[in-house]
């Protein structure tokens, strides 16, 4: 059953708090450890994010590195910070 499978698993995370408030419900977990962070807690901004506006990454000056931001213009956790719950959709 792998629907019910699904929603179970959906309803773990759902019930579990941010590792860092305690408070509100985790979004992201940590890849290589066991943390687990809502969106306000999770770490933000990482170098592995950034990229070169000429497109050099020989380049070193710090002006030249920029990186994205999500649509609240934060920065996104590090590549290593995956979201396991998206509003009512699958774990990515
Ligand atoms: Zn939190
Ligand atoms: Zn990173």
């Amino acid at each position: 059953m792998k629907i019910l499978k699904t929603i179970s698993d959906n309803l773990h995370w759902y019930l579990k708090l941010c590792s860092y408030c305690h408070i509100r419900r985790a979004v992201w977990y940590y890849v290589p450890g066991t943390a687990i962070a809502c969106d306000g807690c999770v770490p933000r901004g990482c170098t592995c994010h950034e990229y070169p506006l000429d497109g050099k990454y020989s380049n070193s000056d710090p002006a030249n590195w920029t990186q994205d931001l999500d649509e609240l213009g934060r920065k996104f956790p590090c590549v290593e910070w995956r979201k396991f719950y998206k509003k009512n959709s699958h774990p990515l």
